[in-house]
């Protein structure tokens, strides 16, 4: 059995300084309640550990940014790498709440595209439905139109000047499927594909991987990039792929009769949980023992 280490995955720049700035919030402030608005990354084990470093992460499902500040009446806010909408900046500051912005520069270079463009233009931008980063970059403007799937395409009507861009971790490929059905419809509008780079960089190196029987995701089930791995590499033709939290999650009935098994990681997996995967294939395929490696290293 073979083991190769998918490069570039794991953590990205953008959540590397999120937790950079959790981290410095929760120094800074300690006589203050310290809220996150939302989940940091999607990743239940980074969200844990803020949590111990006395850090509140508020999340309900289906539950927007703005509704989320009603939650909270006095401290410190902490605003995700995801990026939020100008209304919950002034929602924030009229409740006269700390804000620390988290915000990614790759999501807020989008925002400033978006911002530009839409005094004399509409803007499609391909998103996931109820993805806060999604919820921060259509709450710019009304002229901002979320498009998750070509349907949403129908819905709208005479459009000017029209841009398309997109969610900065979205499948290269959905995201490319997606543009075309939107330039079906507005055959002369702009194209701004933002993808990042951290989230392209990964996406191609599970592409350009070769005769692997299994693709192994180190991820949280939430995790929008973690899953696009997965997806992509179906999609590249490797025959069995699959998203995993921990080395706890495997099994050997999962891994035998794989010859060649690639591992890589979304961008808001913290590292310690990916080398344990490793080191228990890597152990497997050494002495042909099973045996899950613990996780020794701390996540922060
Ligand atoms: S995945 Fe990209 S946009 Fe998101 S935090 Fe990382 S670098 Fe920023």
């Amino acid at each position: 059995m073979e083991i190769i280490k998918v490069v570039p995955r794991g953590y990205c720049q953008g959540v590397v300084r999120a937790i950079r700035i959790a981290r410095q919030t929760a120094e800074q402030y300690p006589d203050q309640p310290v809220y996150m608005l939302g989940m940091i990354v999607h990743n239940r084990f980074v969200v844990d550990a803020c949590e111990q470093l006395g850090i509140r992460c508020l999340e309900a499902s289906g539950t927007s940014r703005l509704d989320l500040l009603d939650q909270i009446d006095s401290g410190v806010v902490i605003f995700t790498a995801h990026g939020v909408s100008d209304a919950v900046f002034e929602k924030a500051r009229a409740k006269g709440l700390t804000i620390v912005d988290a915000t990614c520069p790759d999501v807020e270079k989008t925002h400033r595209l978006i911002r530009e463009h839409i005094s004399d233009g509409d803007v499609l931008y391909i998103g996931k439905k109820a993805h806060p980063e999604a919820e921060g970059a259509v709450g710019i403007g009304k002229r901002v139109h979320l498009i998750s799937c070509k349907e949403d395409l129908n819905a709208l009507g005479k459009l000017e000047n029209v841009l398309i861009t997109n969610q900065t971790t979205l499948s290269m490929l959905d995201n490319e499927e997606l543009i075309r059905e939107c330039l079906k419809h507005y055959p002369a509008a702009t194209v701004q594909a933002e993808i990042c780079n951290a989230t392209t960089m990964r996406q191609k190196a599970v592409m350009d991987l070769r005769d692997i029987d299994l693709l192994i995701v180190v991820g949280d089930p939430h995790s929008n990039n973690s899953n696009q791995l997965k997806e992509i590499g179906k999609k590249a033709g490797i025959p069995a792929a699959l998203l995993i939290e921990t080395a706890e999650d495997l099994s050997e009935a999962l891994i035998q009769g794989a010859k060649r098994i690639a591992v890589t990681s979304g961008s808001s997996t913290p590292t310690p949980l990916t080398n344990a995967v490793i080191e228990t294939l890597e152990n497997y395929a050494r002495t042909g023992v099973f045996q899950r490696t613990k996780l020794s290293e701390p996540i922060l």
